[in-house]
């Protein structure tokens, strides 16, 4: 299997023949500035006490302190946080938020942990990278297992290790300690921008353009129901389970509503069912993979039919992928761009925290929109001045951020 963090640094060096950046600078965004790497004992309900793995991963701080989620799983690796750390970096920077990448993760399998094992795992492990972190030093955030309960107990654990407040320590919040409306649904949010924009400037029809969503979770359900609105039409969907197409097209909030009832979109009345490999290469104009990494392979890349892609989940398309789609003329809007909503709102859920005066859910939705119109723009232009696919135009656009901010230093 390929090293998610050689990956990471492989797309390093693809940008830079576009690019004038220093030898040593470039040297320098190949690597995390810092990887903690911590043990730390548990006690378990049976009063016995475990260790735990956890690392936290720095990748870059020259535009702002570092930033990004903390995942539970049994695979977390140090070369995954490193590699995550470092596309945090590019996201952030083609988002056009002050801060740059980082990563954390624990070594363990949440579902087995008893709710009181799952709070003390949680404190334990901000403790451990507490002296690390802080509202101008690195902003941790959920990811894969974790959620607003968890940021909370770390929240509450890192105040009482530092004696103040410091709500802008951590993003992903409940609203009543600090969490920014708007969040819930804003990857989709930010990806349905992307997709308004990009059919603008192909002078498409919203009504004429077909969309497949693969992943109907928080992110590929907010992009199929904002779509929807916008006028466009969403015909098919999956979940774990499978997929269902209709040709005549779906309300997503409905079929939401009969998935909260029976489990899964699957048999959602008056569809057919296809599965989530067969939803890849459906005939439609845009294809939306919102679920899992690396669904797009060499294997499949050549079937596929949509024209333009919207990475909504990270990572979704692998390398070798990538190049039969882009020689086939398809239109990529990259991960780092089209799943940047979250980290944005993430962003303005730390300024809320900083001045501590909240935003209504309207000057959230305002704000998080400009910032994708922009970003979107940026990529655009790029894409078209220097001829570039939208992967490695976001990628250029990324590196030279960074990059100047670092000369600036000096
Ligand atoms: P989620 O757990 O809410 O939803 C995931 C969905 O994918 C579920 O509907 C699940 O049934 C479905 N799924 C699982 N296995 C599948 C399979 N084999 N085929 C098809 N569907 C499958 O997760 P999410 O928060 O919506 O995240 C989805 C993706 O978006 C992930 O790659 C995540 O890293 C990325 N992402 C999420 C956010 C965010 O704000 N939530 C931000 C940036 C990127």
């Amino acid at each position: 299997m390929n090293n998610p963090f050689e990956n990471a640094q492989k797309q390093i060096e693809k940008v830079t023949k576009h690019l004038k950046i220093d030898k040593d600078i470039l040297e320098q965004l190949m690597w995390p500035q810092r990887i903690l790497e911590v043990h730390f004992p548990v006690e378990m309900d049976d009063g016995s006490k475990r260790m735990f793995t956890g690392f936290r991963s720095q990748h870059n701080n020259a535009r702002g302190p570092y930033k990004g989620g903390i995942r539970f799983h049994p695979n977390v690796s140090k070369d995954e946080v490193m590699a995550l750390s470092t596309w945090m970096t590019w996201k952030c920077a083609v988002a056009g938020i002050p801060y740059g990448g980082g990563k954390g993760g624990v070594i363990v399998d949440p579902n087995i942990l008893s709710k009181t094992e799952l709070e003390r795992l949680s404190r334990g492990y901000i403790r451990a990278i507490a002296r690390f972190i802080g509202d101008q030093v690195d902003v941790p955030a959920p990811d894969v297992n974790t959620d607003g309960q968890i940021m909370a107990w770390m929240l509450d654990e890192y105040e009482k290790l530092v004696g103040h407040k410091s709500p802008g320590v951590l993003t992903g919040k409940p609203i009543a300690l600090g969490g920014s409306l708007g969040r819930e649904e804003a990857t989709g949010r930010g990806g349905v921008h992307v997709l308004r924009q990009l059919a603008k400037k192909l002078g498409r029809d919203p009504s004429k353009t077909k969309i497949a969503v693969q992943g109907f979770g928080n992110v590929g359900y907010w992009f199929a129901q904002l779509a929807y609105k916008m006028g466009f039409k969403v015909v098919a969907v999956s979940d774990s389970k499978g997929g269902i197409v209709s040709e005549s097209g779906l309300k997503p909030k409905d079929v939401m509503e009969y998935k909260l009832t029976t489990g899964s979109v699957v048999g959602y009345p008056k569809t057919k069912k296809v599965s989530n490999e067969e939803l890849l290469l459906l005939e439609v104009d845009v294809l939306v993979p919102a679920a899992l990494e690396s669904v797009i392979t060499k294997e499949n890349a050549k079937g596929v039919r949509a024209k333009i892609i919207i990475e909504m989940a990270n990572g979704p398309i692998t390398p070798e992928a990538d190049e039969i789609l882009v020689n086939k003329s398809v239109i990529l809007m990259p991960d780092i761009l089209a799943n940047s909503g979250g980290v944005s709102v993430s962003y303005f859920e730390w300024c809320q925290n900083l001045s501590g005066y909240y935003w209504s859910e309207e000057e959230v939705n305002q704000k998080l929109e400009r910032l994708m119109v922009e970003a979107f723009e940026n990529i655009w232009s790029t894409m078209q001045t220097k001829k570039l696919d939208g992967r490695t135009a976001a990628y250029v656009l990324a590196v030279d951020r960074v990059a100047k901010a670092m000369e600036l230093k000096g």
